[in-house]
């Protein structure tokens, strides 16, 4: 039975991954994707990464890997389909039904897109519709999109698509943004990005393609179309967790609670990064969470012997 089985290779597994290997725990890293680095690889630019000024997201996840794996550290790619406990042992079942026991567990397996849940959204998913403007912008080359959002991630997209887009719409349902200030003054710099605040999208039109989206002004109550090719939707994450939530305990939105050292309700389950309860989900927490919920394990894996 091995030490610690990881879950997730984001920016909170991979550190953890890292510390694991410099603990000389026995150790492996279950990752979803076959691309370690998590949603850090799908960011154009980590501007606050300290040291790492104007770093990719992309080339920042392979570093992050590429660390890892200098240190030996054993990575298994599959999808976590079941995950149980008691206080001997955590085992985890992959999708492919591969199934692995250690003494403990760290769980950074990190957060999914929110969808936006309106009519048009789902049937044009992959033709027009994206959730990852660095992946699929290049496919809107001089068109006109639309980004709905008003965090770093929106805003961050808006910028990144105006540098390819003929025009670009922020689509917000408030006038303030979540989005760091830098960003909006930048934003709001860029001659073809066009703020639609106050407003929702309600539907996404096209018939083998997106054509247009509806908006509706939530304090007028205008509604009007905009003709646009893409539409990103930028509306946030929701945390990865139903599969644990039968071992450890998750607050009302669904992300397992746990403090800074990692700790979470069960003795042998540490989590890290995104999917944990925390203020600020960033690449540098999420690495310093990683760091932590490791001295967790070897300080759990001490009681032991
Ligand atoms: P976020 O900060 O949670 O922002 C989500 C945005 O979507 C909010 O503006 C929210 O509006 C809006 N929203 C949520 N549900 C909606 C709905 N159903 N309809 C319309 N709008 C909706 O999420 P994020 O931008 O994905 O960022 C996630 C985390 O990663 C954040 O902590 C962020 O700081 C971090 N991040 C950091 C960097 C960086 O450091 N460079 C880059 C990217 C992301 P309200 O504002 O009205 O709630």
């Amino acid at each position: 039975m091995k030490d610690l089985i990881i879950i997730g290779s984001g920016p909170a597994g991979l550190t953890a991954a890292i510390y694991a290997k410099r603990a000389e725990l026995d150790c492996v890293v279950i990752e979803k994707e076959a691309i370690s680095g998590g949603q850090i690889i799908n960011t154009t630019e980590i501007d606050n990464y300290p040291g790492l000024y104007h770093m990719g997201g992309f080339d920042l996840g392979m570093k992050f890997r590429e660390h890892a794996d200098a240190l030996g550290a054993e990575f298994v790619e599959g999808n976590v389909v079941g995950f149980s406990r008691t206080d001997e042992k955590v085992t985890v079942t992959l999708e492919n039904g591969d199934v692995y026991e250690a003494k403990t567990a760290i769980i950074a397996g990190g957060a999914r897109h929110r969808e936006l849940g309106v009519e048009g959204e789902a049937r044009l998913r992959g033709a027009g519709v994206s959730y990852c403007a660095t992946c699929d912008g290049a496919f809107f080359r001089k068109k006109i999109t639309v980004v709905n959002g008003g965090g770093d991630v929106a805003v961050e997209d808006a910028l990144f698509l105006s540098r390819l887009c003929e025009k670009v719409y922020l689509v917000h349902r408030r006038d303030e943004f979540r989005a760091a200030k830098t960003l909006v003054s930048a934003a709001k710099a860029a001659p073809n990005i066009e703020f639609v605040l106050d407003s929702v999208i309600t539907e996404i039109k096209g018939d083998q393609n997106v054509s247009a989206i509806t908006v509706k002004n939530v304090k007028t109550g205008e509604v009007k179309d905009l003709a646009v090719s893409g539409v990103f939707i930028a509306v946030g994450m929701l945390p990865e967790s139903e599969v644990y939530k039968n071992a450890v305990d998750t607050d009302e939105k669904g992300y397992i609670i746990g403090d800074e050292t990692g700790k979470t309700s069960a003795p042998n389950v540490f989590v890290a990064g995104d999917i944990r309860t925390k203020a600020l989900r960033q690449v540098v927490t999420a690495a310093a969470d990683g760091a932590n919920a490791v001295t967790s394990v070897e300080n759990y894996l001490h009681t032991l012997n």
